[in-house]
């Protein structure tokens, strides 16, 4: 048996159960908003969730949610937590990288209101609040394209979007691909989800309907690399 055991398919074996058992460490940057539902939503999906606060605990994970929030205190509270430029480089450099609402505003490129961009490595245009007033908060189905689709457990293609303040997509860039859009409402068609790479990005708050589609997306892009 021994001798079995030492033969070059047990060294294959061990390595392919390597590879899906590797250890994942996923952060959510814990800096406002709802970034415990996010952890709740990522916590089966992952070995270890950490709350991101400092450098030292951005070190520890190889992917990360942006949850929503206020796109302009997220911003303050980065440069006072001195996270902003080690999380500026990691994102820059690959890492998965999932921005939801407010998280979706710090990676895009061009705030079109004209205040600079935060982290600006995401080639979409956003309007904060794109909705206006009448849409300030509104639930509806968002329909999937073929690449999330496969995240989800269900036969269905569409899930349940919260908006809530939500910014709206105005442009993207030759790199980016639109992976879910409205799908009733006057706005039915428009994006409100897009991936460049490693970068995912929508407009509303999966963790608050407990809807794991792009979590899960995040997580086979640690697994296949972008
Ligand atoms: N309106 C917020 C902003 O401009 C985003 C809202 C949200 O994240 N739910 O940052």
């Amino acid at each position: 048996v021994a001798k079995i055991l030492r033969g070059d398919s047990v060294r294959r074996v061990s390595e392919a159960t390597e590879q899906l058992t590797r250890a994942s460490t996923v952060g959510v940057l814990a800096m406002q908003g709802a970034f415990r539902e996010h952890a709740q939503l990522l916590e089966p999906m992952a070995d270890r969730v950490v709350e991101v606060r400092t450098p030292a605990q951005l070190e520890e994970v190889e992917a990360l949610v942006i949850p929503g929030g206020e796109s302009t205190a997220i911003r303050k509270q980065l440069d006072r937590s001195e996270l902003y430029e080690p999380l500026r480089d990691r994102i820059a450099q690959g890492m998965p990288t999932l921005g939801t609402c407010a998280g979706l505003i710090v990676l895009a490129n061009s705030p079109p209101d004209g205040a600079p961009p935060t982290f600006g490595l995401l080639d979409v245009s956003v309007e904060r609040n794109g909705f206006g007033p009448q849409l300030f908060s509104f639930e509806a189905k968002v329909e999937l394209d073929g690449t999330s689709r496969e995240q989800t457990s269900g036969p269905g293609h569409a899930v349940h979007g919260v908006f809530i303040r939500a910014p709206r997509i105005e442009r993207c860039g030759d790199g980016v691909e639109v992976i879910a859009r409205l799908a009733e409402g006057s706005n039915s068609g428009e994006p409100v989800a897009v991936r460049q790479g490693s970068l995912v990005g929508c407009t509303f708050h999966p963790e608050l309907a407990g809807e794991p589609v792009l979590h899960r997306l995040l997580m086979s892009i640690v697994a296949k690399g972008a």
